[in-house]
């Protein structure tokens, strides 16, 4: 399965975005980040700290300032993981970074204008003109899938009924390793199905949020592609490759206020940032190298990421800054989680003829319909030549080339059902005009007849269908240079080539840059001969200078380091305080309040499920009986609420009739106050001398009240008569205080 085994580093590149037009009026102060766009480095200043501290410089794969475009940073740092996926690695690239700093303008970008497509849209592109551009001997299946993680449940944003939708379930297979159980994933032909794909889901996850920024700064998206590729081998064989690219906008990295919030909302607070910091402490397990447990099963996001971390894997990391002063902290932050990434090692290798491979299923499905569909003509072709008594003049060998063949079958079908459709029309001609047969005789023959027409019209039906269902089988296959119509011409080709080349020479060029920095400071004292002392102390004086400069960056950076390690410890503290505090509550009603053995009989249903890593309550009744216990309703209460006699169902069929009357000695209808009938025009003192009201009300005044519906016997009920027996009501009981 392996072909290549090395081990890479997750690259990290890093973009800061410009001011925006709120920053920009709040002063003077301007960006806090430089960027060296030469040396891949990233300089942060502190904008509280004297002038003479030294600045902060990280180092990355690449860096883009405020000015650089989709088209460069897809160019240098992401086309050459797509590459990978179409030649069957796994590929990731998640963007990281506090919200409103570009991560979702970085993923997706505007979709409408061609200079700010982000880099989901970019890759589309990339892979179809791939495939539109590749030898006819490849062919191609491409599914996608989008999802979403919010409050640490999965869900799926393809499916219709999203909102409703129970959340997904992760499942690991040895095989292939951690997967979505059902998640919906759709066949996509061409750039514009995948495009609607994407809107669909998009369109989904801005639906269930009142707030879409609030909702998408909470919750990680993560759109799937797959990539299958069958080419024939140096063997003769078809082998299939398979790329999987995992396209990830987490959540804003800014930590969740917890102070002041308890119960549900400190749960969900804790819940948001649970994923990331579970990603924080899976990239600090594998960036520090020594610890032997990786702690993927904490959250649902680091459990799919596993591959991509440390893992069968390319991943690239986009981390995301905001340039305004006020963010200093979470700028800082961020560059360090980013600075920590960039230490992880993955060992991608290419998945070749892996067992999941759906285009295998796809190809022996293809392969079946069109076994079906030659059977058929084999046998339409022998009845014909029955009928004939001649030899059907082209070979049926089978083997004649793709859709030459398929246009040749359905011809000689149609021909065929055409002949003899003719033929039958004739015999019943020939019948009706025999003069010799009895009027019986003849009746049977046409009927006869007409059957053998039937099943014809029948069987060639079943092979329209057939070959509609081939069709569209096949029509799910891409074939490399043909279903897609490459619309570039070759001047553009070059023109895209050019580019990238000048991509990949730049990032040589930085790479060699960086390398050199670090040879220069490892190598400076070798190279080094001095002519005199005078000499020698100016240099070594330089140098202890460099050093300590150097020294003072480090000090700095622990004391920093020490800072957040305390901030984040008391903030767990706290979480875990008001944990303990409510847990202690939950233990104090339990004791006091509920039955000892009412505790025993819920503690002996809950079981441990190690695969969601949480206890569940085992279902009252056993899971086999359940369903046709549960399903079943009695015969007699279908239709009903509830199970219902013989005596009362011919109750209702009597209406009032009197002998059934004391069937139901309760009633259990809604006891309302009977609805008055009289008339608008009656003065309101007649009213008081005869109204039922008046008589309701001295009897719920006493305190004893008939139970009687007077549904049973309806009156009819206008609005205007409830208004007259409630001005009734009024003055009876202004009467009555008097
Ligand atoms: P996030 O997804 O991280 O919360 P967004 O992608 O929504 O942030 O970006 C916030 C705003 O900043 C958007 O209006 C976006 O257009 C703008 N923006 C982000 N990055 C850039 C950039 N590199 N160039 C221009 N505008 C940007
Ligand atoms: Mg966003």
């Amino acid at each position: 399965m392996s072909k290549i085994k090395s081990s890479e580093a997750v690259k990290v590149v890093v973009r800061c975005r410009p001011l925006n037009r709120k920053e920009e009026s709040n002063g003077p102060a301007g960006g806090i980040v430089q960027m060296d766009l030469r040396l891949g480095q990233v300089i942060l200043r502190n904008p509280r700290a004297p002038a003479s501290e030294p600045q902060k410089t990280f180092t990355f794969d690449a860096v883009y300032d405020p000015n650089s475009k989709q088209r460069d940073l897809y160019d240098e740092s992401v086309r050459p993981l797509i590459d990978s996926v179409l030649a069957g690695f796994n590929g990731t690239i998640f963007a990281y970074g506090q919200t409103g700093t570009g991560k979702t303008y970085t993923m997706q970008g505007a979709w409408m204008d061609p200079e700010k497509r982000g880099v989901i849209p970019n890759a589309f592109d990339h892979i179809f003109t791939h495939i539109s551009r590749s030898q006819s001997d490849k062919q191609y299946l491409v599914r996608a899938s989008y999802l979403e993680i919010y409050r640490e449940e999965i869900r799926d944003l393809l499916d219709p009924n999203h909102g409703s939708a129970r959340a997904l379930e992760l499942r690991e297979n040895p095989d292939t390793g951690v997967y979505v159980q059902d998640l919906t994933s759709c066949v996509c032909k061409s750039i514009k199905e995948i495009e609607e794909v994407m809107n669909v889901g998009n369109q989904a996850r801005a639906v269930g949020a009142t707030d879409m920024n609030e909702h998408s700064s909470r919750s990680h998206a993560l759109f799937l592609i797959t990539v299958e590729c069958s080419q024939p081998g140096p063997d003769g064989r078809k082998h299939i490759r398979v790329g999987r690219l995992n396209l990830v906008d987490l959540a804003g990295s800014e930590r969740q206020a917890k102070t002041g919030v308890q119960g549900e909302r400190l749960k969900e607070a804790a819940k948001i940032n649970l994923s990331l910091s579970a990603l924080g402490n899976v990239i600090s397990a594998l960036a520090d190298g020594r610890s032997s447990h990786v702690p993927y099963r904490d959250s649902k996001l680091t459990r799919l990421l596993q591959d991509s971390l440390g893992g069968n894997a390319k991943t690239v990391m986009v981390a995301t800054l905001g340039p305004a002063p006020q963010h200093y902290e979470e700028t800082l932050t961020t560059l360090r989680y980013a600075n920590r990434a960039k230490n992880i090692q993955n060992q991608p290798r290419v998945n070749e003829d892996p067992k999941d491979a759906l285009l295998r299923e796809f190809q022996r499905e293809i392969a079946r319909l069109r076994a079906q569909l030659n059977h058929r003509k084999w046998r339409s072709k022998q009845k014909r030549e029955q009928m004939d008594g001649e030899t059907w003049e082209k070979d049926g060998d089978g083997e004649t080339d793709g859709e030459e063949e398929d246009v040749e079958v359905e011809k000689e079908a149609e021909e065929y059902v055409k002949l003899e459709e003719q033929r039958l029309e004739r015999e019943k001609q020939a019948i009706r005009e025999d003069g010799s047969l009895l009027a019986g005789e003849k009746q049977r023959l046409l009927g006869e007849k007409e059957r053998m027409m039937g099943d014809l019209r029948r069987e060639q039906e079943a092979t329209e269908q057939l070959t509609a269902q081939y069709k569209a089988m096949e029509s799910k296959l891409l074939v490399g240079g043909k279903n897609i119509i490459d619309h570039t011409n070759e001047q553009q080709k070059m023109l895209e080539m050019k580019r990238h080349e000048i991509a990949e020479q730049t990032r040589k060029e930085r790479e060699i840059q960086q390398q050199m920095l670090v040879q220069d400071e490892e190598t400076v004292e070798l190279r080094e001969t001095f002519t005199s002392l005078q000499q020698e102390v100016e240099a070594k004086t330089k140098k202890l200078k460099k050093l300590y400069a150097k020294l003072q960056c480090i000090k700095a950076e622990i004391q920093d380091v020490n800072g957040e390690h305390v901030t984040s410890r008391q903030e767990l503290e706290q979480t875990q305080n008001e944990l303990v505090r409510e847990l202690k509550f939950k233990y104090l009603i339990i004791e006091n309040f509920i039955p000892p053995e009412e505790k025993n009989k819920i503690m002996n249903r809950l079981t441990f499920d190690p695969e969601e890593d949480q206890w569940k309550f085992q279902p009252l009744v056993p899971a086999e009986s359940k369903s046709s216990q549960m399903k079943k309703r009695p015969a007699s209460a279908v239709g009903y609420k509830r199970p219902i006699s013989q005596y009362a169902r011919v109750a209702i069929a009597m209406g009032a009739h009197s002998r059934y009357r004391a069937e139901n000695i309760m009633f259990l209808e809604l006891d309302m106050t009977p609805p008055n009938t009289s008339s608008l025009d009656h003065s309101a003192e007649a009213e008081l001398n005869q109204s039922p009201s008046v008589d309701n009300l001295i009897t719920k005044d006493k305190g004893v009240r008939k139970s009687r519906s007077w549904c049973q016997t309806p009156k009819s009920i206008t609005s205007s008569s409830s208004n007259v027996s409630l001005t009734g009501c009024h003055t009876a009981t202004a009467a009555l205080a008097q």
